[in-house]
């Protein structure tokens, strides 16, 4: 017989953490000083993007041609990486409510695999939750490199899953958690269920109306939620 288990990947910023406002400052002065724009950034929302994707759409819409962008992106990717790693103030962070006292009870538990699904840079990722204690939860993950947009990432997910654990993963066996309507819609473009977390930039009703498996306010008491048992009912 089959173990039954749930393989849950988690996105990071408004899903785990949010980082304050001092990652779009680094990531635009980044921008700036590689292509001499950052596009129209203030209003831009990073909600669930990649980003590959942000790079690309913000220096289409200021003119950019793609094959200069596509050059140049490597060096502005090392400078926001290694700014990123230097610059990033915990003081200015917050784990949102409840997300370790979740891991910890997910991580203790042998049904249930941990994994990321983001659209942060590997390097960023790493930064990001290593800063406020969070890196250690999650052996592997699917990440924003080289990702012009999010419906790509669970593929990449599942493969190194199988990699890390030995199992080919079902796509019912998995969930994707995320707080914004790409996290929802990459789930069901890629039949996977979803649980929608409203602590990010979304209210809970556009979230809703994208259609989650399973939709709460934040994780707080959320360990025992339905989405997290081994199996989808
Ligand atoms: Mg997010």
């Amino acid at each position: 017989m089959m173990w039954l288990m749930r393989l849950v990947l988690f996105d990071i910023d408004g899903t785990l953490v949010d980082c304050g406002p001092s990652v779009r400052r680094i990531f635009t002065g980044a921008m700036e000083e590689v292509f001499g724009t950052a596009g129209p950034i203030d209003g831009y929302d990073f909600s669930g993007r990649t980003d590959d994707e942000i790079v690309l759409a913000l220096t289409a819409a200021a003119g950019l041609r793609t094959g200069d962008v596509r050059r140049r992106l490597p060096l502005m990717k090392g400078l926001y990486l290694e700014r990123l790693g230097r610059l990033l103030d915990p003081s200015e962070m917050r784990v949102l409510p409840a997300v370790k006292a979740l891991l910890d009870e997910l991580a203790a538990r042998a049904d249930v695999c941990l994994g990321l699904l983001t659209g942060n840079w590997r390097d960023g990722a790493r930064t990001k939750l290593g800063r406020v204690g969070l890196d250690g939860y999650f052996e592997f993950g699917a990440f924003g490199d080289g990702q012009p947009n999010r419906l790509g990432l669970p593929a990449v997910a599942l493969d190194r899953a199988a990699a890390v654990t030995g199992r080919r993963w079902r796509k019912d066996e998995c969930l994707i958690v995320g707080d914004s309507l790409a996290d929802v819609a990459c789930a069901r473009a890629n039949g996977i269920p979803s649980l929608a977390v409203a602590t990010g930039r979304t209210p809970a009703e556009q979230l809703a109306a994208a259609g989650p498996r399973w939709l709460v306010e934040d994780l707080v008491g959320q360990w025992s939620h339905p989405a997290f048992a081994p199996m989808t009912a």
